[in-house]
């Protein structure tokens, strides 16, 4: 009876260091929980049903911390203790600057090598691409033909003085555009077309993309320029007066005779110092897999980067169009001379 009891206790006491010492009870269950954490650009609510798909799939555990500025200073800053295991940008130079600092271990993996066309992933396997966004131009239904608009060059023309809205330049969605056309034509004509397109302006520059979709429904300007899927998003939303707004606009491509539209992507690589990189590849894998490639298409608008994925009923109803098809490397290296320009003119 009394040895018993001694078992007892001892088997209390051994529980209570082991909680004291790993902070969790220790059962077969808590060790072999798998967590993984991302550091996310995007928005949680545009990743959140991949997340949940995953979750399901694998018994992992997904945290993601979100923030649109700020997170590449707090990984450098956490080095090798940080917790991080992947990244996730909505831009492509982003992506290549984390890849520039070192930031990203490489990943081989034949599931994303099938699934990624070349031109859309690292050519050492720094990152991958994971969709594809077209910055496209948002005109006025009633006031602007679609004719009148051929080139993103136009918008510096002086026929459209005071008719044009736009968000600040620095944005990363426009810095890549100025990016793409740095390599088009060069830094010289680059520069005059940022000064042509700011005297153009009817406000100063400001807000996000959807801001400039409202204002061509207030009458405030014309001509703004967008990513395509704020259309559906607006289109779609479940607040009236944001389809109301959306309903006065009518999206363009550009450059259709030429080069192509400026497309975008959003990416991913794994942390450096992951603790946890067998489980951050199974969860790209899984991002680059048909499931996740028609959410993608279905729930955020965008154009798979998966080839075997269609875009959306809805995209495709935009018809289809000739994308720009300078690679996208060269457009995160472009970026610094893009943003001197923006930060020279004052866009
Ligand atoms: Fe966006």
């Amino acid at each position: 009876m009394f040895n018993k009891k001694s078992n007892k206790s001892q088997r209390f006491w051994i529980l209570v260091v082991l909680i004291l010492t790993t902070g969790t009870v220790f059962s077969p269950k808590s060790v072999m929980a798998q967590e993984l954490n991302i550091y996310s650009h995007r928005q949680p609510f545009l990743i959140k049903p991949f997340i949940r798909a995953f979750e399901k799939n694998t018994g992992v555990k997904v945290n993601v911390v979100f923030a649109a500025r700020g997170l590449m200073q707090r990984l450098k800053a956490e080095g090798p203790r940080s917790p991080a295991d992947l990244i996730l940008t909505v831009d492509i130079a982003r992506l290549a600057l984390y890849a520039q600092k070192g930031l990203f271990a490489p990943v081989t993996s034949k599931i994303l090598r099938a699934n990624i066309p070349s031109n859309f992933r690292e050519k050492n396997n720094y990152w991958y691409a994971l969709s594809k966004r077209a910055r496209v131009l948002a005109i006025a239904k009633d006031r602007v033909k679609p004719k009148e608009i051929k080139r993103i060059e136009d918008l510096a023309k002086s026929k459209w003085k005071g008719k044009i809205c736009t968000r600040k330049g620095s944005h990363v969605y426009n810095r890549a555009l100025l990016s793409s056309i740095i390599a088009a034509n060069g830094k010289t004509a680059a520069v005059k077309w940022v000064k042509g397109l700011i005297s153009n302006l009817a406000r100063r520059p400001q807000g996000n993309d959807r801001a400039q979709i409202k204002a061509i429904a207030q009458g405030v300007c014309d001509v703004a320029i967008i990513n395509h899927y704020y259309f559906f998003k607006m289109k779609n939303s479940k607040n009236q007066t944001q389809r109301d707004w959306v309903n006065s606009i009518q999206i363009l491509f550009l450059n259709q005779g030429d080069r192509g539209n400026h497309i975008n992507v959003s990416g991913i690589g794994v942390a450096k110092h992951s603790k946890n990189k067998r489980n951050a590849i199974r969860l790209m894998e899984f991002l680059s897999n048909d499931f996740a490639q028609n959410l993608y298409a279905k729930i955020n608008y965008e154009y798979p980067v998966n080839q075997s994925v269609k875009p959306s009923v809805e995209v495709l109803s935009l018809g289809k169009f000739k994308e720009d098809k300078l690679p996208i490397g060269l457009i995160a290296k472009l970026a610094p001379d893009a943003q001197k320009i923006i930060n020279r003119v004052g866009w």
